[in-house]
Parts: structure tokens; C-alpha cells; sequence
């Protein structure tokens, strides 16, 4: 994206894991990052860490469980920043009481939709103002295989034994966001879609995804760096389009 160099990227969930990583590469190729995370500590060391790289960043205060946080974020960049080009909306969670859908804990099933879907809607709501106010920008919404209706269909699927009602109905509601955003915001010069990271060795699943954090934020900052006539409303991973 040609003209953003200079601009803010907002990554949700971005003190550790991919999150972390999405925001170095983005303020590598020279946006100003706002880390968002939950932690004030946590967020004030990821911010330094990346400032001691060189990197402009400076950490606001999100819980995607509290959408009152989202909204002074929000206030909070039009008093700093003024407008935001992109938004990344990557903080997410697993939960150890999810399971099949014979086994899963409805609470815990609620757990995962209250920070995967209604946080990431929340934030989104709330920055909408600010990424109008920077267009042409960016939603880069992190999704999962898991999400995939038509993977989860396919009993051939490498991944077809993770059953996980909470966490994979939680990624498809997101995808369902990212369309009808997409549409939504066509004209408004906003560019919105879902990345599947892969299975990425993360705190998320205790380290025992196969890929490296670096391989599983590149989809996402492709996303986020893609050229204004670019994508969108579309699912993608490192190898290509991912089926709904
Ligand atoms: P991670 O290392 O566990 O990091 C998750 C991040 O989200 C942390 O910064 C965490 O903050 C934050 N977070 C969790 N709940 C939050 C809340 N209520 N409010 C604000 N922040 C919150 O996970 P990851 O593997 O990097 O995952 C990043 C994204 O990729 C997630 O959306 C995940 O579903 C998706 N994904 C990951 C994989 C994978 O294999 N790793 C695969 C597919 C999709 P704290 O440090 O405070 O907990």
C-alpha cells in the first residue's frame, strides 16, 4: 500500500504470538504501530520491544470482553493519531473446555464467542469512524482453517480430528463479518478480508503448531500491505484462496 508509510496500524491481541509479529513487519515497511492488549504491562513491553528495533509503537489499552476499552481506544487515536489505516483484528482464544459439539461446555463455547466474535465486532465498530477518516484502508480479520465450513465438510481434510465447535463456529461468524464488512465498505475505499495464519507453534495451541510465528503473520500483513485495487472480502492463506 503505497501511501502508507507514516500511517497506524492497530493490532489486536499484538503483545505476543502473531499479533506481535503482524505489528513488527508493519512497522518495518513504516506504519506507526498501536499495540492493543488487555495487559497494560504486557502491552507497554511489546511496544518497547519494538521501539528498541527501531519501530515507532505505542500501546492502548483493549479487552475485546470489554467494549467500553474499544471505544476509548478509539478516542484515544482520534485525540493521537487522527485516523487509522489499518486495522488488524487478531486477538483470539482457545479454551480447554471446548470440544465436540457432544463434548464442548456451553459456557465455554460463550467464552470463545464473547472475545472472538462480539470483541473483534466491537473493536471493529468502534474504529470505523478512524479508518474512514484514512482511506483507502484496511481490516485484516484473523480466521482459521478451523472456521472453513467446507473444510470441516471434507472428511479427507488434514485437520478433519480437531473438533472444536466453539473455537471453529467463532472463526466462521468471523468470516461472515468479513464478507458482509466487505461489501458494506466497497465504496467507502475499505478493504477487508480473513487470513488463516496456519497452525503456528503459539502459546494458542502450546507450541505445537508446525510453522514459525513469521510464517503465520505473513498472510496477515500481506493483507494489511495489499495495493488499493487489491482483494476484498476474501479468505486467504500463504498458498492461496481458502474455501468458505
Ligand atoms: P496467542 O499467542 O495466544 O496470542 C493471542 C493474543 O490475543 C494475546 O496477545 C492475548 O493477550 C490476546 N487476547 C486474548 N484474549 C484477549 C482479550 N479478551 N482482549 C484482548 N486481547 C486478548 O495466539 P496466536 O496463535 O498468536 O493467535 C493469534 C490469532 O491467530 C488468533 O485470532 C487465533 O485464533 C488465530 N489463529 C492462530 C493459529 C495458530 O496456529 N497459532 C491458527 C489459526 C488461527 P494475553 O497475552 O493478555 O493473553
Amino acid at each position: 500500500m503505497g501511501s502508507s508509510a507514516g500511517m497506524s496500524a492497530l493490532i489486536t491481541g499484538a503483545n505476543k504470538g502473531i499479533g506481535l509479529e503482524i505489528a513488527r513487519q508493519l512497522g518495518q515497511a513504516g506504519l506507526r504501530i498501536i499495540i492493543a492488549a488487555r495487559d497494560a504491562e504486557r502491552g507497554a513491553k511489546a511496544a518497547q520491544d519494538l521501539e528498541d528495533e527501531g519501530i515507532a509503537a505505542r500501546h492502548v489499552h483493549i479487552d475485546l470482553t470489554d467494549p467500553a476499552s474499544a471505544k476509548q481506544a478509539a478516542e484515544n487515536i482520534r485525540g493521537r493519531e487522527g485516523a487509522l489505516k489499518i486495522l488488524v483484528n487478531n486477538a483470539g482464544i482457545v479454551d480447554p473446555q471446548d470440544g465436540s459439539q457432544e463434548q464442548a461446555e456451553l459456557d465455554a463455547v460463550r467464552r470463545i464467542f464473547e472475545t472472538n466474535f462480539f470483541g473483534t465486532l466491537a473493536v471493529t465498530q468502534a474504529m470505523l469512524p478512524l479508518l474512514k477518516k484514512a482511506s483507502p484502508a484496511r481490516i485484516v480479520n484473523l480466521s482459521s482453517g478451523l472456521g472453513s465450513l467446507t473444510f470441516n465438510g471434507d472428511p479427507d481434510w488434514e485437520y478433519a480430528g480437531y473438533k472444536l465447535i466453539g473455537y471453529s463456529a467463532s472463526k466462521a461468524a468471523v468470516n461472515m463479518l468479513t464478507v458482509q464488512l466487505a461489501a458494506a465498505l466497497k465504496d467507502a475505499g475499505i478493504r477487508v478480508n480473513a487470513a488463516d495464519p496456519g497452525f503456528t507453534a503459539t502459546d494458542l495451541n502450546g507450541h505445537r503448531g508446525q510453522q514459525t510465528i513469521p510464517q503465520g503473520a505473513a498472510e496477515a500483513v500481506r493483507l494489511a500491505l495489499s495495493e488499493d485495487d487489491g482483494e476484498t472480502g476474501g479468505f486467504f492463506a500463504t498458498d492461496g484462496r481458502v474455501p468458505w
